[in-house]
């Protein structure tokens, strides 16, 4: 039996595509718990928002009781890997929408940037060390300008689709959708250091 990790992420599971992640971090060994209520945001070693539709996810964020407790924790340290809405809730500015939800990360992001009919496509591109990665991208967002300190992991077709900023990462497209494992596990040191 393969040895496990000692360490707890969350997996934000109020709407969307957790249940992949879920399958990923299982498959690694590490033990993760699905957020639904704000009590379950204690003891956990890193945090998960995943994919699906971030204006519900917002509302039920906010209806949940959960915005706040979840913004502080990110602002002060707690590892955040955050895929397509996760990026869009996590972004400090929503280019063509006047609400923003979580809010941490330096950055603008473009909603549904590359149109809502032919918006889903596949690619491969290296996202800095990581070489070829499948990106699948779905409705998805882009980054249409990111802070000075805030590092560019991957740009496609001149658009920024993953980021790093200090504690967050953010991506536009869905790694949790292959079953290339690599960023995963880049997630997991983040949050075992
Ligand atoms: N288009 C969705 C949104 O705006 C994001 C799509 C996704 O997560 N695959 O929330």
């Amino acid at each position: 039996m393969k040895n496990r990790i000692d360490m707890r992420i969350g997996v934000l599971a109020v709407q969307g595509a957790f249940i992949e992640h879920e399958k990923i971090l299982e498959k690694l060994g590490v033990d993760c718990v699905e957020i639904r209520q704000k009590e379950q945001l204690e003891n956990i070693d890193g945090i998960i928002l995943p994919g699906g539709e971030s204006t519900v996810q917002g509302k039920l964020l906010r209806a949940l009781g959960m915005l706040e407790p979840l913004t502080e924790m990110i602002k002060n340290g707690l590892p955040v890997l955050a895929t397509c809405a996760g990026l869009i809730l996590l972004s400090e500015q929503l280019e063509n929408d006047t609400t923003s939800h979580i809010a941490t990360l330096p950055v603008v992001v473009r909603r549904n940037a590359y149109g809502r009919q032919l918006g889903s496509f596949n690619t491969r591109h290296d996202m800095k060390d990581i070489k070829d990665f499948p990106m699948v991208f779905i409705r998805a967002p882009y980054i249409v300008a990111a802070s000075d300190d805030t590092d560019v992991l991957a740009t496609v077709d001149d658009h920024i689709v993953a980021v790093r900023h200090n504690n967050q990462i953010g991506l536009s497209f869905h790694p949790e959708l292959t079953d290339d494992t690599r960023i995963h596990e880049q997630f997991i040191r983040l949050a075992s250091s």
